[in-house]
């Protein structure tokens, strides 16, 4: 047998040695493909399906009764699933509720923390952020009188895909008075150092919340041991909870005496939800924060995701994910690189990259098409990133080696030519 480190014996050793191969066979494949793209929306798994037909059915025989006797019931299934993914972020249980989407989710706690005074009203943000992180932001300031050019600031990149720590401290003062900044950076793969970041804005008198939708799942954070304010994210990418699946939030317990802003009737006192009183009392913790009725079919094949989680553990996810996108980076190193006019973006440190590794490249788009064509899923983000997220729950060290010789193969015969230079809508 080949032993040399990249030989595809050697893969399938990484593979046989992984304590987390089990969970591989519990998720549908679309197709026979190698799918690198569970940061943009993670596969479905036997339990998802399992959890999702077991509420649809509750919905059939129960009706109205599913919201007392489902299983878990629905009108506490928001606290239940906050409860499950709160070991994924280090958070209590009651400081993480399952609710509404990404977006509306930012505007509801960025609403409920940022309260701008005369001269500390700015909200600090990166240039590198998710756009609808921007957009929320500056809706904020808008909303509070404020002025998107002046009380904005943005830091910006030097290179236009990393950033530095520094910097963004640099810009703590006493005029700004939150900070939202991502936990993984969505183009790049970074990882901020939460750590780091809050204990500067708190010494800056600074609120400072995260936007976990690319680590949620696939990096384990200790969002109440340091202390962060506030953090949402999405459950679609490494939680696998399927398409536009109940987003959450994080609300740290020192802030639980803090009314809500955009406040509504799914937030109130839970067992006194039902009085229908007309002055709003907010649930205490992360439930107070809730608005409107969860959507119980998209939370419900969470459930199933979740369990898979914990049971798997997220440190021990974490650990694959690191070995993925290690063994990912070697490969390109010792097969492709810079040859090829290629880089990697993403930091080499463990501990400054999340769960993909993103290439540059100037005929990026095209070579995503290449690579499609090929049977690997990969996602592109412009003007010239490809990105690939080997998801530790469902890829293999040995799909990795495949998709990694394949790229090899689609840049030495210049294959990624013959596909068109315009983009679709959704990549
Ligand atoms: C995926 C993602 C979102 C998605 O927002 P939605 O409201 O769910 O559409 C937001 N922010 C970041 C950083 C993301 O990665």
């Amino acid at each position: 047998m080949k032993t040399s480190p990249y030989s595809r014996s050697d893969a399938r050793k990484r593979d046989r040695e992984d304590p987390l191969k089990k969970y591989r066979r519990e998720f549908y494949r679309p197709g026979r493909v190698i799918y690198m793209d569970g940061n943009s929306l993670g596969l479905c798994s036997r339990r998802a399906k399992r959890t999702l037909l077991k509420h649809w059915t509750a919905w059939k025989k129960q009706g109205i009764g599913g919201w007392l006797n489902a299983d878990p019931p629905w009108f506490t299934l928001g606290e239940n699933l906050g409860a499950k993914a709160a070991p994924l972020v280090g958070a209590l249980s009651n400081e993480v509720i399952a609710a509404g989407s990404t977006t509306v989710n930012i505007h509801a706690l960025l609403s409920g923390f940022y309260r701008p005074g005369r001269k500390k009203r700015k909200i600090l943000v990166d240039a590198l952020n998710f756009p609808t992180d921007l957009y929320a932001a500056a809706a904020q300031i808008r909303l509070h009188g404020g002025d998107p050019d002046r009380d904005l600031i943005r830091v910006e990149s030097a290179d236009g895909v990393i950033l530095a720590e520094e910097e963004i401290i640099g810009h703590m003062n006493e005029e700004v008075a939150v900070a939202l900044l991502p936990s993984v950076l969505y183009g790049s793969g970074q990882l901020l150092n939460i750590k780091r970041l809050t204990e500067a804005a708190h010494d800056n008198g600074i609120l400072i919340g995260f936007d976990c939708s690319h680590s949620a799942g696939t990096v384990d954070h200790r969002l109440h041991e340091w202390g962060v304010d506030f953090a949402m994210w999405c459950s679609y990418k490494y939680m696998n909870g399927g398409p536009g699946s109940i987003a959450f939030m994080f609300v740290h317990e020192k802030h639980f005496d803090r009314t809500p802003s955009m406040t509504g009737w799914w937030g109130y006192v839970k067992n006194r939800q039902f009085d229908m009183l007309p002055r709003f009392e907010p649930e205490r913790g992360a439930a107070g924060w809730q608005i409107s009725t969860p959507g119980v079919l998209s939370a419900a094949p969470l459930e199933g995701s979740l369990q898979m989680l914990a049971e798997a553990g997220i440190r021990k996810v974490r650990e694959k994910s690191l070995a993925l996108t290690g063994y990912l980076m070697e490969l390109f190193d010792a097969w492709i690189g810079a040859p090829y006019d290629m880089r990697i973006v993403t930091p080499r440190e463990p501990s400054r990259r999340g769960g993909h590794v993103a290439l540059e490249h100037e005929q990026a788009w095209r070579i995503t098409q290449a690579l499609k064509a090929r049977g690997v899923i990969p996602d592109f983000r412009p003007p010239s990133v490809i990105r690939l997220a080997p998801s530790a729950l469902y890829i293999s060290f040995e799909e990795v080696r495949t998709g990694m010789r394949r790229l090899k193969k689609i840049m030495d015969t210049r294959a990624y030519l013959s596909f068109p230079g315009r983009r679709d809508a959704v990549s």
